[in-house]
């Protein structure tokens, strides 16, 4: 998906000084964004937030659903990141100027690495054209996720990955499908530029399970459905509880079923800024991403989406600087 806001603000995300050197509880509630157009679906955004802006390479985070809903996102460009897109319900149709043209259905796995320039469209199925009249949009639950690339790899070749098998982790009483990086002994297929994690944790009613962590990795978990309990607190679907640093595990445990993605790796020690759906080193890579974008030049086109592609909108007359180390 996009970051849709008509009135993006800059953001100087990663360094050092967020990231809490030992274990810690903290509960973000994030912010309703809508994601304009007539149907418009509303997301819950905890990363970027105020408090909190990036869990390892991790740098956006929004939530949606389940609701009935239409998600229909013309092409729109990205640069310097990865989108992990995943769904708990419905269906959608990536394309992408490189040539992809995939669905994307829940337990599976859609990883686009923007690199030095990529764009792409969703849609959610059934479009409203195929729909009968009356007919109500599908059920949408689903994950956007950004991954920043650390410098060394920020300009890599745009390609797009699906992988439709995952590796489980089978424990008593839930099931652990790992999108990105390693966990208990399993490696994900998926691309990943910095050490990094991705997984979804699904409980059984009753359940308790101990998962492996690194002390060196800070972590995240951000519920998708139903209640949990993570090391004494809790967490309700749309809201993020990042957990700092210095764990050698997480505890969680359900009463009822209930659904979390945990998020963590190396914290970033780059800062990097991120405007709209771009994210660069500075704000002249912003201005320099945002015209290519409007004039047509170097993302290359998407194929197949009957509609415009969505313009960049105006830049904000304050310019942030990264502070601290920059490569
Ligand atoms: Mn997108």
């Amino acid at each position: 998906m996009s970051n849709l806001e008509s009135e993006p603000r800059e953001a100087v995300c990663g360094g050092r000084a967020e990231v809490a050197g030992e274990p810690v509880l903290e509960l973000t509630e994030g912010r309703e964004v809508v994601l304009g157009g007539p149907r418009s679906m509303k997301v819950t955004r905890t990363l970027p937030t105020r408090g909190r802006r990036m869990v390892g390479a991790w740098c956006f985070a929004d939530l949606y659903g389940p609701e009935r809903a239409e998600m229909r996102v013309p092409p729109h460009p990205h640069t310097g990141l990865q989108t992990v897109s995943w769904l708990v319900e419905g269906t959608v149709l990536h394309r992408d100027s490189v040539g992809s043209e995939q669905l994307i259905r829940p337990g599976r796995l859609n990883l686009m690495t923007a690199g030095r320039g990529i764009a792409h469209s969703e849609e959610s199925l059934p479009r409203r054209a195929e729909r009968a009249p009356g007919e109500e949009p599908g059920v949408l639950h689903g994950a956007q996720l950004w991954v920043a690339l650390p410098g060394p790899d920020r300009d890599v070749a745009p390609h797009f990955e699906h992988h439709p098998e995952l590796p489980v982790l089978a424990e008593p009483g839930a099931t652990v499908t790992l999108l990105m990086g390693e966990l208990g002994g399993e490696v994900s297929p998926a691309r990943a530029y910095t050490p990094i994690v991705g997984a979804e944790v699904a409980l059984h009613a009753g359940a308790r399970l101990r998962l492996p962590a690194r002390p060196d990795f800070e972590y995240a978990l951000l519920g998708l459905a139903g209640e949990i309990e993570a090391e004494g607190a809790v967490l309700s679907p749309g809201p993020l509880l990042y957990l700092g640093t210095g764990r050698s595990s997480i505890t969680v445990t359900a009463a009822g079923p209930a659904r979390v993605l945990l998020l963590g790796g190396e914290p970033f020690e780059e800062q990097i800024v991120m405007w709209w759906n771009f994210v660069g080193r500075s704000h002249d890579d912003i201005v320099r991403f945002r015209k290519e974008w409007n004039s047509g030049e170097g993302f290359g086109a998407v194929h197949g989406f009957n509609g415009d592609p969505l313009p960049a909108p105006a830049l904000p007359s304050t310019r942030l600087r990264p502070r601290g180390r920059v490569r």
